[in-house]
């Protein structure tokens, strides 16, 4: 008979921590700790010594108490949620990773309160993906995200969760109204803006350094149904940013009863960014082409404004004259401006079929050296200058897509 070897016990790790309950569901083979040693960005490679897979928030409190009060091998933990990090922020070295998804084969952690004062009280493993599919079946729907859905709620509340909705209702952070958080002593604390606020303020966009998010109380709103979804194309930086500048300072304040747009970004265009990526197709083929042509007989660089208004079958009829509204006196270059009518559920999960094309040709499991950078107003010109139209037109070798839209910082 072969004996199947167990994998011995890592040396990081406190004998004892053996004798706890939970430590059945702590994993220390081979694809377990691979898993937990990389993430998307793939520019790190950190080692744990061994993956916790958590039925309930009482195991996290288990592992993070039996760790504060072991002083003979002292271990660091980290939470992971989807692993959509960049740099290797859900690792650690000799550790234990909290693997969050595990949480989420007890159902029931996505609950809607539809009284006066709407929200969702959601485990922190769970997808926003499902999120917005468990909430729309009450008509409701949060109202800031982030561009990709599969992504966790305590993974996007740890960073920011910005989108083109920032602008107008502030990043997800800043539409939370309640945490469950299990602290580094191993406590259970709720924490809101009036309720231990200092580590309410500390956990949100805290990279995990604070606690461990098992519950979110997310604010919602009635739902719409369909978007109107635009892509205008521009020549001049300038005029560009104007226009989105403009764009997102209506915001309720322009006049006429107008309510703004809901969603306002940007991208840059270039022969290695093509107007149709990864992110979403958008142009039809001929449009496609006249905008690569312009691109190549003319001009290194375009920008592109893109912008969403959502409605519904009350709005239904005011919609086009609404946005016509919005969007009169842009500077966008006259024809290149492309409409789409979706649903709101494609509108936001609009980066999932560019996900899946490049699942099928083995492009998603690539490194991603992603930048994410905050420009203040007054050097953005200069930023324009140097990295596109210095930087990226002089390289052959700058592929992706590049976002550019303005922030207000009162949100
Ligand atoms: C294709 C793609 C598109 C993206 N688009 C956007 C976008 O539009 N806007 C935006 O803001 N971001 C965007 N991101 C970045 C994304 O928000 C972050 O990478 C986020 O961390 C991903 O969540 P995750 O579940 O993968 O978290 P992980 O990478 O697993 O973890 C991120 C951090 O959060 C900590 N953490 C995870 N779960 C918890 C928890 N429950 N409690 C406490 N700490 C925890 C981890 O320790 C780590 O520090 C995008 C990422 C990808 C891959």
């Amino acid at each position: 008979m072969i004996r199947k070897q167990r994998r011995p016990w890592p040396s990081s790790l406190p004998l004892e921590l053996q004798s706890l309950e939970m430590a059945a569901r702590l994993r220390v083979d081979s694809n377990a700790i691979s898993m937990a040693s990389t993430d998307f960005g793939k520019l790190s490679r950190v080692i744990p010594a061994a993956v916790l897979d958590p039925l309930s928030e009482e195991d996290i409190v288990n592992l993070v108490r039996f760790s504060y009060a072991s002083s003979s091998v002292p271990f660091s933990i980290a939470a992971k949620g989807q692993g959509h990090s960049l740099r290797g922020q859900a690792m650690t070295q000799g550790g234990v990773v909290v693997d969050m998804r595990a949480l989420n084969i007890n159902n029931g952690r996505i609950n809607v309160n539809g009284s006066a004062n709407l929200y969702v009280d959601v485990g922190g493993e769970q997808l926003w993906i499902d999120v917005l599919n468990e909430t729309l079946q009450y008509g409701v729907s949060p109202r800031s995200w982030t561009d990709y859905l599969y992504l966790t709620v305590g993974g996007t509340l740890s960073n920011a969760g910005i989108s083109g909705q920032s602008f107008r209702h502030g990043p997800q952070i800043s539409n939370v109204y309640e945490l469950d958080v299990v602290t580094g002593r191993g406590e259970v604390v709720t924490c809101s803006r009036d309720m231990n606020s200092e580590l309410f303020c500390a956990v949100l966009g805290g990279l995990g350094q604070f606690g461990i998010i098992t519950r979110a109380r997310i604010p919602l709103e009635p739902a719409p149904s369909r978007v109107k979804w635009v892509r205008m194309l521009y020549l001049d930086f300038s005029a560009f940013t104007r226009d989105q500048e403009y764009l997102i300072s209506i915001n309720g304040n322009g006049g006429q009863g107008m309510k703004g747009l809901d969603y306002v970004e940007g991208s840059l265009v270039t022969s290695l960014s093509p107007p149709n990526n990864w992110r979403s197709s958008f142009f039809s083929l001929a449009d496609h082409s006249r905008i690569t042509s312009l691109l190549e007989t003319k001009h290194g660089v375009l920008y592109c404004l893109e912008v969403a208004k959502y409605y519904d079958h009350l709005t239904l009829d005011t919609v086009d004259e609404e946005l016509d509204l919005l969007l009169t006196g842009l500077s966008f270059i006259p024809g290149l401006i492309f409409t789409k009518d979706v649903s709101y559920v494609d509108f936001l999960n609009r980066v999932r079929s560019g996900e899946l094309q490049l699942r099928s040709k083995g492009m998603w499991d690539v490194p991603h050296p992603w930048l994410n950078l905050f420009v203040p107003k007054s050097r953005i010109f200069d930023f324009d200058a140097g990295v596109f139209n210095g930087i990226l037109r002089q390289s052959s070798n700058l592929v992706g897509p590049i976002l550019v839209y303005p922030m207000l910082r009162s949100k």
